[in-house]
């Protein structure tokens, strides 16, 4: 499960974070996240929970964008969202296809006190 090696990441970033503003507590931490890093949000979610026990962040919600993918036709133009396995135009049926988004792994913002 990659998610726990990501959540890590996120959670440690998050108290450096609050570490640097003389947080006492994190309330929520907002991230994005893109479908093609094939991470889980209910996977993610747990990872968050076990990994924030006996941290400043031990009540603090983890609020998931999800993105889906999405590319632009080489060939017409076209934007379109799709799967993690089909990018292909809608409009003219072309795979030679620009990704968009669908990679992001961000965090947005982080609510502390
Ligand atoms: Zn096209």
């Amino acid at each position: 499960m990659h998610e726990m090696g990501i959540c890590d990441g996120i959670v440690t970033a998050a108290l450096e974070t609050a570490a640097k503003e003389r947080a006492v507590c994190i309330n929520s931490i907002d991230v994005t996240i893109g479908v093609l890093t094939e991470i889980q949000e209910e996977a993610l979610q747990f990872a968050f929970t076990v990994i924030t026990k006996d941290t400043i962040a031990d009540r603090s919600a983890l609020n998931v964008t999800m993105l889906k993918a999405r590319s632009v036709c080489g060939e017409c133009a076209a934007e379109f969202e799709h799967g993690r396995f089909d990018a292909k135009c809608p409009e003219c049926g072309s795979f030679v296809c620009s990704l968009l988004q669908g990679r992001e792994l961000r965090i947005d913002s982080i609510d502390i006190d």
